[in-house]
C-alpha cells in the first residue's frame, strides 16, 4: 500500500513530527500565557499525622486552569515547572503559587501548616526567601508555619547560593523537606549536611515494598536513615492499608497520598482534609 513506499513513510514520519512539535509549541505556548496572566491554579494535598490521626499540613500543587486542558493533551505539573524553568518563568510561578497556597492556608485552623515545593532553578535565587517572607506575612500566616519542599537535584547547582537560603529558612523556624527521598539523586554524604528538618521517602520506594521483601528491607533503611538525622519522616505516595502498616511499622510519623486524600481544588480542601482524618480512624479500627 501507500504506506509502504519509502518516500510516503518519510512524509508521513515528517508530517508526525511536525505534529508533535506544533503541540508542543502549542502547549509551551499554553503554560508561558498562564504564567504571564496570573492564571495558575493550586491543588492541596492534605497530610496526616499518624500518632494523632490529624491533618497537619497541606501541599500546594501546581496546576493548569480549567479550560486551558485539552483532554487529549494534559499537561502536568512536571511538564508546567519544566516549561517554567526554561523560559525563566519559575519565580513567577512559585509565587503565584506561594500567594494563593498562603491564603488559602490562612483560612484553616493554624495547626494545619504549607507546604511548598521550590525548584532547582528558584532556590538559588537571592529574593527567594524574601519573597516566601512577604507573601506569608501578607496572607497574614507566620512563616513558621511553612516550609519548602526540595529535591536534591536542586542543590546539584549553585549550592552555596542555595544553601544559603535554606540556611535563612530554617534559621528562621520554617520547615525544610527533602522530597522524593531514595530516588534520583539522592546522596547520603549531602543529606548529612543539608539543613533539613524533614524527609519524605519517594512514594517509587513504598510501591511494591508491601509485595517484595527486598523493596521492604530499602523502605526501611531510609526510614532509619531519616531517622538516625534526627528528622520528621514522611511517607509520600501511601495509596494501599498494606502500605500504611509497613510505614507506622518503619517508624514513619507522616503520610501523604491517595489513600488518604487526592489532591483537591481550595473549593474542596476542608471536607478533604475531614475524609482524610475519618479515613485514618478507620484504618487505625481495623488494624
Ligand atoms: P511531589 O512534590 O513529590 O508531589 C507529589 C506528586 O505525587 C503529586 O503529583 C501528587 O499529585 C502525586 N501523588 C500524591 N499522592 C499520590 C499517590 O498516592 N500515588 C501516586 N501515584 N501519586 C500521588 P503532581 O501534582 O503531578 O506533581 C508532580 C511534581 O511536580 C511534584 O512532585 C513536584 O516535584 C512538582 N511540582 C508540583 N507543584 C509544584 C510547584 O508549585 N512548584 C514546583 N517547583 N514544583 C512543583
Ligand atoms: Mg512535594
Ligand atoms: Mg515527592
Ligand atoms: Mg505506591
Amino acid at each position: 500500500d501507500a504506506k509502504s513506499e519509502p518516500g510516503n513513510q518519510i512524509r508521513l514520519y515528517h508530517a508526525a513530527l511536525s505534529d508533535d512539535a506544533a503541540q508542543m509549541a502549542k502547549r509551551e505556548a499554553q503554560v508561558r500565557a498562564v504564567i504571564r496572566n496570573n492564571q495558575v491554579d493550586v491543588a492541596y494535598q492534605p497530610m496526616l499525622d499518624l500518632v494523632s490521626g490529624r491533618v497537619v499540613a497541606v501541599e500546594a500543587l501546581v496546576r493548569m486552569p480549567a479550560g486551558t486542558i485539552h483532554p487529549d493533551t494534559p499537561i502536568d505539573s512536571n511538564h508546567m515547572v519544566a516549561i517554567a524553568e526554561a523560559r525563566g518563568l519559575i519565580s513567577q510561578l512559585r509565587r503565584q503559587v506561594f500567594r494563593q497556597a498562603a491564603a488559602t492556608v490562612a483560612a484553616l485552623p493554624s495547626s494545619i501548616g504549607l507546604r511548598v515545593n521550590v525548584s532547582v532553578n528558584d532556590l538559588k535565587s537571592p529574593d527567594v526567601v524574601d519573597e516566601i517572607l512577604a507573601d506569608t506575612a501578607s496572607a497574614g500566616i507566620d512563616h513558621q508555619r511553612i516550609a519548602i519542599e526540595i529535591t536534591e537535584s536542586a542543590l546539584m547547582t549553585d549550592e552555596a547560593a542555595s544553601l544559603a537560603n535554606l540556611q535563612r529558612l530554617v534559621a528562621m523556624g520554617s520547615g525544610v523537606a527533602m522530597d522524593d527521598f531514595g530516588s534520583g539523586f539522592s546522596s547520603l554524604e549531602r543529606l548529612g549536611r543539608l539543613p533539613i528538618n524533614a524527609v519524605k521517602i519517594s512514594g517509587s520506594l513504598l510501591t511494591g515494598a508491601t509485595a517484595n521483601p527486598v523493596s521492604a528491607s530499602i523502605f526501611r533503611a531510609a526510614a532509619s536513615l531519616g531517622q538516625s538525622l534526627g528528622v520528621l519522616l514522611v511517607a509520600e505516595g501511601m495509596e494501599t492499608p498494606a502500605e500504611l502498616e509497613l510505614a507506622r511499622a518503619a517508624g514513619i510519623s507522616r503520610a501523604q497520598g491517595f489513600l488518604l486524600s487526592q489532591p483537591v481544588p481550595a473549593s474542596g480542601l476542608r471536607a478533604a482534609i475531614n475524609a482524610a482524618e475519618a479515613a485514618a480512624a478507620t484504618l487505625a479500627r481495623a488494624a
